[in-house]
């Protein structure tokens, strides 16, 4: 569903991407873990042209993202994506955060962008926060809504960025719970975590990154408990 194709990123002279081939199955949920700068986020990025390649194609479902002249409004309703940082928009309620892509974007009505934004909040648990502004709810909670945000939109491809690290230790949970729940229904998903835990539960596989690269990947256990490579054995060693 998802297939990048040696992807390099520039950032001047600094090359960030050094060639990262990936595909991604549909229902298949790709767990990325990797050290601080490997370029974990840049790779997420680019598969919703939040940076653009310097090299290489992506692809969704066949068509090729990384075309000039794609139509990124309709890309980002295919891809969704949540971040470390929620980015609500502080002066709307939970509802009024999820039904805002919905009507400008997507063009709904009030009434029935209203009906696909409570179905999202009700998807994470959150129906009765409805009403709640970001300031009343937990970081939890404010990040369940960025989910459902994402969710109303249907994607066919979600992608989390260190979506539990913002959050207390016992929060964690719930945000993780959804997104097994996600992953249960059916949802493509590549994630950025360093949730072990949780990798072992819910991921298909997982992908060591290291200085630009995919360094090795094969299913959870395999990884963790028998990392080939050097790099991976030390990074493994440091996150238990
Ligand atoms: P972390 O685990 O700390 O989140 P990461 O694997 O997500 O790390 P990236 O955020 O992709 O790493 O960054 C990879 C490298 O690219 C880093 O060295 C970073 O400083 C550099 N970088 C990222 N964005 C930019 C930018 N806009 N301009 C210049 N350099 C950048
Ligand atoms: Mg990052």
């Amino acid at each position: 569903l998802l297939d990048i194709q040696g992807v390099h990123k520039h950032f001047g002279t600094f090359e960030v991407l050094k060639g990262v081939d990936l595909a991604v199955a549909e229902c298949e949920l790709v767990f990325i873990i990797g050290p601080s700068g490997s370029g974990k986020s840049t790779l997420l990025r680019c598969c919703n042209r939040l940076e653009e390649p310097s090299d290489g194609r992506i692809f969704v479902n066949g068509d090729e993202i990384t075309a000039r002249g794609a139509d990124l409004n309709a890309l980002r309703r295919r891809i969704g994506m949540v971040f470390q940082a929620f980015n609500l928009y502080p002066h709307l309620t939970a509802l009024g955060n999820v039904t805002l892509a919905l009507r400008k974007v997507v063009g709904k009505s009030r009434a029935e962008a209203d009906e696909i934004a409570l179905q999202a909040l009700d998807r994470v648990g959150l129906k009765d926060k409805a009403e709640n502004y970001p300031s009343q709810l937990s970081g939890g909670q404010q990040q369940r809504v960025a989910i459902a945000r994402a969710l109303a939109l249907e994607p066919r491809i979600m992608l989390f960025d260190e979506p539990t690290s913002a959050l207390d230790p016992e929060l964690v949970g719930d945000v993780l719970a959804v997104m097994k729940d996600m992953k249960d229904a059916g949802m493509t998903m590549l994630v950025v975590s360093h949730e072990m835990r949780f990798a072992r539960q819910a991921a298909d596989r997982v992908v060591f990154m290291d200085e630009g690269r995919i360094v090795e990947q094969g299913n959870p256990e395999e990884v963790f408990a028998n990392p080939k490579s050097e790099r991976a054995r030390a990074f493994m060693s440091q996150v238990h």
